[in-house]
């Protein structure tokens, strides 16, 4: 027995809204034998178990009656080598920033547009996390996650993922798979993504004409700490809904009455609309309500001011949903996790 199972324990540090609630139970999992020790106390004590990692992406709206288990398992490792690139594993405990960090220095390419984002390695796989034109499933080759119905450990290829816009399998299928360590599949010679925003700008006012994977990783790190709140002095959980995709009349309707609309045609024919240049039309960009409120930089993003409850985080996120429907007969769909 090497779990230590903690009661009533306060989750502000757990989650980067800042908010306060407390668990019931409280672990930390370091080992694939710590988790399996945690499923069987769970069962034991009939309770559910909620697996965090960063707590980036979780909105907490009231204490958690369950065994919450945060991943803390760490560790790298290159499984295969070969002249073109490495398949490089990490576990799921691993903070995501340090690990894209730690595979451009060993000169391999493919994580750098997806730098600077918080939380863990295994949670990235859940929604499939994607910054400045790629998402992880560009980069992925496998997983290994628990199943927490029996306990077994299975293999998920890329096809297994079922990898969407910020969706996966894992979210789809919420309480099955504990993800325990993921591979990624990474690249010796660059095929850099700079057409996406104001990153090649950003390379170029800087004098770089050949960048390298670093040199993408350290333009994104900095446009996007100008850009977004630090989760260390602003509680936030990044964007908080999802940019809306619409069929293309739709969009060529939303056009004619806001001629200044913001789209992204995708292949299937929909059109993507910047669900933060709703919000800003509408009149939300730096509203504030006691301590919840709509960043001024950026409307998609919702902070704690510092003592927002996470019942007043959803009541806003709830009221903008309803006036974004009204105005332009668009759903937002939130994008982090509610308890
Ligand atoms: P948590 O918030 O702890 O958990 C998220 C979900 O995953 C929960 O449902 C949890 O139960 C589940 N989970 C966690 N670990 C595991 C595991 N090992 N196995 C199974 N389930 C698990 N996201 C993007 O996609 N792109 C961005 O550019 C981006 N930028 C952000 C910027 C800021 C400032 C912030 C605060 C957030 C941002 N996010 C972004 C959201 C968030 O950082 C990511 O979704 C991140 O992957 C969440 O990781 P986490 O470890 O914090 O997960
Ligand atoms: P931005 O560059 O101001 O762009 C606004 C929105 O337009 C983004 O949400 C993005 O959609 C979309 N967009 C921009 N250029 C595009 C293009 N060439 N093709 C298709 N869509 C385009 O966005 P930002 O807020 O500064 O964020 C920059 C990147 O980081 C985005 O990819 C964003 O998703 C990511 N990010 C995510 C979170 C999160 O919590 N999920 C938080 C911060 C930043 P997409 O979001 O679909 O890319």
């Amino acid at each position: 027995m090497t779990l230590n199972v903690q009661t009533n324990v306060s989750l502000k540090a757990y989650n980067t809204f800042g908010v306060e609630v407390r668990a019931r139970y409280f672990a930390e999992a370091f080992t694939d034998d710590d988790v399996r020790e945690a499923l069987s106390y769970s069962a034991g004590h009939d309770l559910p178990l909620m697996v965090i990692g960063g707590g980036s992406n979780l909105l907490l709206t009231q204490d958690v009656d369950a065994l919450v288990l945060r991943m803390a398992s760490r560790g790298t490792r290159i499984t295969h080598e070969d002249c073109g690139g490495a398949i490089v594993e990490a576990e799921a405990g691993e903070p995501w920033h340090p690990f894209v960090l730690e595979t451009l220095a060993q000169g391999l390419a493919g994580l750098e547009n997806l730098s600077f984002i918080p939380g863990t390695v295994g949670a990235a796989p859940m929604q499939n996390i994607g910054a400045y034109g790629v998402e992880l499933k560009d980069v992925f080759h496998s997983l290994i996650a628990m199943d927490r119905h029996n306990g077994e450990l299975r293999e998920f290829t890329l096809a297994d993922c079922a990898f969407g816009y910020r969706d996966s399998v894992f979210k789809q299928q919420p309480n099955r798979w504990l993800i325990l360590r993921v591979r990624f599949k990474l690249s010796f010679s660059a095929s850099l993504h700079l057409d996406y925003g104001p990153v090649r700008q950003r390379l170029e006012e800087q004098g770089i004409k050949e960048p390298s994977p670093m040199h993408v990783s350290r333009a994104i790190c900095a446009i996007r700490s100008e850009k977004l709140p630090d989760p260390a002095t602003l509680g936030n959980a990044g964007s908080f809904f999802k940019n809306p995709l619409v069929p293309a009349e739709q969009f060529a309707f939303i056009k004619s009455a806001w001629p200044g609309v913001v789209g992204y045609p995708q292949a299937d024919g929909q059109v993507k609309l910047a669900a933060g240049w709703l919000i800003e039309q509408a009149g939300w960009k730096g509203f504030r309500e006691g301590d919840a409120g709509v960043h001024a930089l950026q409307s998609l993003v919702l902070v704690n001011y510092g003592q927002a409850s996470g019942k007043q985080l959803l009541a806003l996120a709830q009221r903008i949903q309803s006036d974004i429907l009204e105005r332009f007969g668009v759903a937002l769909e939130m994008e982090p996790n509610l308890y």
